[in-house]
């Protein structure tokens, strides 16, 4: 016996090869997996206090995915409240919401930052209408 010359290296052996192509194919499978359903959660989490905060103003949660099907973003759509001259309180009331269902998240991002910018200016404009209102039912 000559210690060592039966040895079948790894990569010779097809059967061996295959299975190590294997292990490595259900490592990445498990990898994706696991990282598909981590980001899964995380962008959930984050629309769906959007989408919690928003009430009836919010629309239903859309998770993006790239082209590997892993999810990489998400969204709620928002109804923006509409300057209204004859209900600014209305206005006002909608745009609270807004800004809530914005910065409900503990991770806002800039486009929600944005968001809640514009729904405060709203505000802003309906809270000067309505104190005009005021003036005028005074006068
Ligand atoms: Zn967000």
């Amino acid at each position: 016996m000559v210690s060592g010359v039966s040895a079948i290296s790894f990569a010779s052996n097809p059967v061996m090869r295959a299975q190590a192509v294997q292990s490595y194919q259900e490592q990445r499978n498990e990898a994706r997996q696991a990282l598909i359903d981590k980001n899964y959660h995380d962008i959930f989490m984050h629309e769906s206090a959007h989408k919690a905060a928003g009430g009836p103003l919010a629309g239903a949660i859309v998770i993006e995915t790239n082209e590997d099907g892993i999810p990489v973003g998400g969204h709620v759509a928002i109804m923006m409240p509409v300057l209204n001259p004859e209900n600014p309180q209305k206005t006002i009331d909608d745009a609270n919401t807004v800004v809530r269902a914005a910065m409900a998240p503990a991770d806002p991002s800039g486009q929600d930052f944005r968001v809640a910018a514009q729904a405060r200016n709203i505000r802003a404009e309906a809270e000067g209408i309505k104190q005009k209102k005021k003036l005028n039912y005074l006068a």
